[in-house]
């Protein structure tokens, strides 16, 4: 019997959960299970689904600091941001509870017979969802949430480095569900393609190396499949942006947890000469010293992993070695915890791996553009293409890089991490396989459209 064991990345002695990997085989028994409890809960009153997630929603409001102590300690996220995932794992489950009555068909009138032609929406029947670990609450739950309310039934593969967050989503959620419908299989990758071959729709957040794995399996059985992935995403700045704000903004956006989130800004590209950009970008940047993320404040904690850590320290030595430099940062930080110190590169050779392939850390590299258009064939000089941040005054320059970069979210004077979970969340390119999630969207991916013809018995 293989055991995980998920520890805390600030003081790795401090273990926060032990629990049994599910071995491969006895997935699709899990899954069989989970088919049975979902054809009561489809049957089941939208009004019936939405008080089962309301009800899920009251009871993690009701241990909200319970949660947010867990996501601080099992994945280093400083506290602040811990808070805001609860908030918004809350409001995700609010939001599907009222989702469970939204309209999902439509009337087509008038019809070529005199009968009645109208569509409608039914569940795939078991979702299997796989997670990464930076979100360990609002991914999941922005997944199970719109699974639930269109009538699924869900087994979720959680990252091996958040098994402790998971534990408490099957201990909120069982509370208010039949048993069967939700279920979490604890394991690592071949876990995660056991469920891809067992399951009726999958859903996927993680590495692009992973997620076009999962797409291609599930390709072949048949099966609905989105995968939200990498993004190795640019933040545009053009020459009338006022330089101290825009450089706290794009700051924040690159080392907030880290670095650790899809969307945070890894390449800022300067669009002509600005020095004043640089000073402050260097001076807010140096400014995010590595601390304990349960420290009131914090912005930048531990990188998760051990391995983590030193593919930043290799990263901030390879911007060296390829000729650029390090204008701030790059080392770890002696002591306990997974702590580097975050980084700002410049000068680094065009093509280089470090501005194409995702870096997943507090390191940021700049880049130099002539002009606007120049600047939107560095930002697509990578394989992903998640979000694009600009920021200027010129509505000209704004607009046309809203216009023509590939990227599947654009934020003008906003950072590029931050989402609304109404609106639809995805990527293009590298970044992002199948159907948006979040939003309605979501209740799209999780149900298929069927065309049901009523025709008059005796014309
Ligand atoms: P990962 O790809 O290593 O793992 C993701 C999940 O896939 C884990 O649960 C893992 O156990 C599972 N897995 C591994 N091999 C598998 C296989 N062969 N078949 C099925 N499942 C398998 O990613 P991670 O390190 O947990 O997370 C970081 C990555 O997630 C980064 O690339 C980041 O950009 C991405 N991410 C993307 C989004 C988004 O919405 N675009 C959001 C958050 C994180």
């Amino acid at each position: 019997m293989t055991v995980l064991i998920s520890t805390s990345p600030q003081r790795p002695s401090d273990v926060i959960a032990e629990v049994a990997a599910i071995d491969p085989g006895l997935v699709p028994g899990l899954v069989a299970a989970a088919r049975l409890a979902q054809r009561d809960w489809w049957r089941a009153s939208a009004a019936t689904r939405s008080a089962a997630l309301a009800a899920i929603a009251g009871e993690l409001r009701s241990r909200s600091a319970e949660a947010v102590a867990l996501v601080v300690r099992e994945v280093g996220k400083p506290i602040g941001e811990a808070t805001g995932e609860v908030a918004r794992s809350i409001a995700l489950l609010d939001y599907y509870a009222q989702a469970a009555y939204a309209p999902m068909g439509q009337a087509f009138t008038p019809s070529q017979t005199t009968g009645l032609l109208f569509t409608d929406r039914v569940p795939h029947g078991v979702a299997g969802l796989i997670t990464p670990w930076n979100f360990p609450l609002a991914i999941p739950l922005w997944k199970i949430a719109p699974a639930l309310a269109v009538g699924n039934a869900v087994v979720l593969k959680p990252s091996p480095e958040a098994v402790g967050c998971a534990a408490l989503l099957a201990e909120i959620l069982n509370a208010h569900l039949p048993t069967g419908l939700f279920t979490v299989i604890a394991g690592g990758g071949a876990t995660g393609s056991a469920l891809v071959d067992s399951v009726d729709a999958v859903s996927f957040t993680g590495s692009a190396a992973v997620g076009s794995q999962v797409a291609a399996q599930a390709a072949r059985r048949g099966i609905p499949v989105q995968c939200e992935m990498g993004g190795q995403n640019a933040a545009i700045v053009l020459p009338d942006a006022e330089p101290l704000r825009t450089a706290a903004t794009i700051a924040g956006a690159a080392m907030g947890y880290s670095g650790q989130k899809c969307t945070a800004t890894r390449r800022i590209v300067l669009v002509g000469e600005q020095p004043l950009f640089i000073e402050a970008l260097v001076m807010a940047v140096s400014a995010f010293v590595p601390q304990d993320p349960a420290t009131a404040g914090a912005v930048v904690g531990p990188v998760i992993t051990a391995e983590s850590r030193d593919r930043l320290v290799h990263a901030a030595d390879a911007a060296v070695y390829s000729g650029g430099r390090m204008l701030t940062g790059g080392g770890a930080v002696d002591g306990e915890g997974w702590f580097v110190r975050p980084g700002v590169a410049d000068g680094i050779p065009h093509g280089h791996a470090l501005l194409t392939d995702e870096t997943f850390g507090p390191l940021v590299i700049l880049q130099h553009a002539r002009d606007v258009s120049d600047a939107v064939v560095l930002a697509e000089a990578s394989p992903y293409g998640l979000v694009t941040s600009v920021h200027g005054r010129d509505l000209d320059g704004l607009l046309q890089v809203a216009r023509e970069v590939r990227s599947g979210m654009v934020k003008i004077n906003a950072p590029t991490t931050g989402v609304e979970f109404y609106t639809p969340f995805g990527g293009m390119q590298a970044s992002s396989i199948g159907g948006r999630e979040q939003g309605l969207a979501a209740l799209e991916f999780y149900s298929r459209i069927r065309t049901i013809t009523v025709a008059p018995h005796a014309p």
